[in-house]
Formats: structure tokens, sequence, C-alpha cells
């Protein structure tokens, strides 16, 4: 429509107000359906293992991409696939981008995921099986996909050893909630009034339980926001702890 960054923020505020997941299914389509994860790659984009090979006018593209938002609904998608087999040719090289048709023979979509949220979102895997891409397809240049698929991506990126800190702080979390309720279960077992204690126990443990399962949902990446996974569940039931009075 011609609006700026700003006024395309402006309005996906308003469409998340609602529902995020109706934001998130509109606002993908401005990527066309984005195929890059895979089941072995997510943040390690210069991992993926999807092959696309040069023969005569056309690619052939045979690999798997998972968790891929409308990707049982959109048109076409963007693909990034290796185009360059040596292991030791850059990631700035050895990726292209390419503009693939949905319904292009050798495409077969996986089952609509069951995630923790945003479930009007639609979010598969996708199998590339000897799937055939004429070279016009091919964004920019040959080589050049890695680049386009970072320009899309949000520059920010933990900082290394980030999940290694977060688990040693979680333990420690969970350690201060533990001593915090024995506390209190000391009191009382020594005949004293334990308000004091328990209220703390109460109040602290609460919050840890629903910071280290977010903490958790986080490190399992995009496996940790589905159903078959445990730790969603455990961020959903976390929940009750810091709202439920009698009991806990
Ligand atoms: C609902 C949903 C929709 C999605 N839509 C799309 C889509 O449209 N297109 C698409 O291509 N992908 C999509 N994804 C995939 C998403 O981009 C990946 O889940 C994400 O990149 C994380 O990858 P991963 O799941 O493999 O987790 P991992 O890469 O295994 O990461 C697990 C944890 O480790 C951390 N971590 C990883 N590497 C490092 C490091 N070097 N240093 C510090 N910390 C690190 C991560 O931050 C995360 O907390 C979607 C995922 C979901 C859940």
């Amino acid at each position: 429509m011609g609006l700026s960054i700003f006024d395309a923020c402006l309005i996906t505020e308003e469409l998340a107000y609602a529902c995020t997941g109706m934001q998130t299914a509109m606002e993908a389509n401005s990527l066309g359906a984005y195929c890059v994860t895979e089941p072995g790659a997510g943040s390690d984009v210069a991992g993926l293992k999807t092959r696309a090979v040069k023969m005569g006018d056309e690619y052939v593209v045979n690999g798997q991409k998972m968790w891929i938002t409308n990707g049982g609904k959109a048109n076409w998608y963007f693909l990034l696939a290796r185009t360059n087999p040596d292991p030791k040719c850059p990631a700035s090289k050895a990726f292209t981008g390419f503009i693939v048709d949905a319904d292009t023979p050798g495409i077969q979509l996986g089952r609509k995921e069951m995630n923790m949220g945003q479930r009007c979102s639609d979010t598969r895997g996708i199998t590339f099986e000897e799937v055939r891409i004429p070279k016009e397809n091919v964004l920019i240049a040959e080589g050049a996909g890695f680049k386009i698929a970072m320009g899309a991506f949000d520059n920010t990126r933990p900082p290394h050893q980030a999940v290694s800190f977060l688990l040693a702080e979680m333990a420690m979390k969970v350690e201060l909630a533990r001593m915090a309720y024995q506390r209190s279960a000391w009191e009382v077992d020594q005949g004293r009034r334990n308000t004091y204690y328990a209220s703390i126990a109460k109040a602290f443990a609460g919050d840890i339980a629903n910071q280290v399962a977010t903490d958790a949902v986080q490190v399992f990446g995009g496996n940790g926001f589905n159903s078959e996974y445990p730790v969603e569940k455990l961020m959903r039931d976390a929940k009750i702890y810091q709202v439920r009075n009698i009991f806990y």
C-alpha cells in the first residue's frame, strides 16, 4: 500500500492487540511463506542442509523445512537452500534464495502443528523432494541467499553461551525457591507460626516457577512452543501459582 515501516508497525500493534495469532498470519504474508528453518537448524541458519543442484536451466531441490508460518496457505514460498556443497565455502556465498510456487510437484506439506499459542496461524513442516525450480526464480543471484535471509531477521542475537548462563540462573532460582518453602514448613514443624515465611515462599516460588518455565520454553526454541514437548505445559500450569490463594 506504499505505507512506511512506521505505519506498518502501528497497524501491526493494533492487530496484535486483538489477536497476535491473526497478526502473525497476516504479517507473514509479506514473506510469502518464509522457508528457512529446518528440523536440525533454526538459529544456526548456516547449518541448513536443504540442497539445490543446478541442472541445465533448473535447480533440483531436496530437503526438509520446519515451522513454516502460512506453509499450508501460501501460493508461493521464499526458499533458502544450499547451492555450494563445499563445507569450506562461507555461508555468505553458499546459499541461494528462490521463489517457489506452492503447487510445484515434489512439495509435500506436513500437518498443521499444535502450538502453545497463536493457533490460528498455520505453522507446518514442508518437504521438498526432487522439486524443480526454473533458474529465473533465483532471487538476485546464486550465492546471495544468506544475505537476503539474514536481512529479513531481526539482527539482535543472544550472546554466546546464553543458554548455559540461563540454565545456571534457573538452577539457582529453583534452589532458592525450594529453601523458602522448606523454611516455611520447618517453622510449622517447630510449633511456630509461619505466616511470614509461608507468604515469602508462596510469592517467591510462584514467580520463580513462571520465570523458569518460560525460560525452559526459550531453551527448547521452536519445539518449546509446541504441544508435543512438555515445557509449554509447565509454562501454562505454572501460571496458577501466581494467581491462586488457597492451597498454594
Ligand atoms: C510458531 C512458529 C512459527 C515459525 N515461523 C517460521 C517461519 O515462518 N519460517 C522459518 O524459517 N522459521 C520459522 N520458525 C522457526 C524459528 O525461527 C526457529 O524456531 C528459531 O529460529 C529457533 O530455532 P530452533 O527452534 O531450531 O531452536 P534452536 O536453534 O535449537 O535454539 C534453542 C535455544 O538456543 C538458543 N541459541 C541457539 N543458538 C545459540 C547461540 N549460538 N548462542 C546463544 N543461544 C543460542 C536460542 O535462542 C533458543 O533459546 C517458527 C517457529 C515457531 C515456533
